[in-house]
């Protein structure tokens, strides 16, 4: 079973989606095995978006990820993390499929309201970056 890591950004915490996000990712056969409300500070965030530092897109990213609270998550399931990228849709909502989580609710390309990861190393490190052993559940 393949892990993931995904979040409920700071815009999608303003707009009340943790329930709409985690809903679209459970109807899908994902299972939630971490879950928690954290407030990342600028450092923090600069951390977890390590491999994008240098982009011209990163200072405003760290601003916006430390802005206010997020839901982070665990996911397990076969095929995890194309399947919530997939439910995520692109990263840019203007070219998200329709009935994605981004076209759906997305206000530009920086607030997309979710986030998961792309690859089992970037999993690995994303899900360890935010969680113990025992705050992951086999259940
Ligand atoms: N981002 C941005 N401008 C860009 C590209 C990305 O503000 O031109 C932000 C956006 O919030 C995105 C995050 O940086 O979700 C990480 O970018 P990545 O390319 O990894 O997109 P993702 O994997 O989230 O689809
Ligand atoms: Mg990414």
């Amino acid at each position: 079973m393949e892990r993931t890591l995904s979040i409920v950004k700071p815009d999608g915490i303003q707009k009340h989606l943790i329930g709409e996000v985690i809903k679209r990712f459970q109807d899908h056969g994902l299972k939630v095995i971490g879950l928690k409300m954290i407030s990342m500070d600028k450092k923090e965030a600069e951390g977890f978006y390590a491999v994008h530092r240098g982009k011209p897109f990163y200072g405003s990213l760290t601003t916006f990820m430390s802005s206010g609270p997020s839901v982070v998550m665990v996911l397990e399931g076969e095929g995890a993390i194309s399947k919530t990228r997939e439910l995520m849709g692109a990263t840019d909502p203007k070219q998200a499929k329709e009935g994605t989580l981004r076209r759906q609710f997305a206000t530009n390309i920086e607030k997309n309201v979710v986030h998961g990861s792309d690859a089992p190393e970037t999993a690995a490190f994303e899900i360890q970056y935010f969680f113990n052993a025992l705050e992951i559940f086999e259940y």
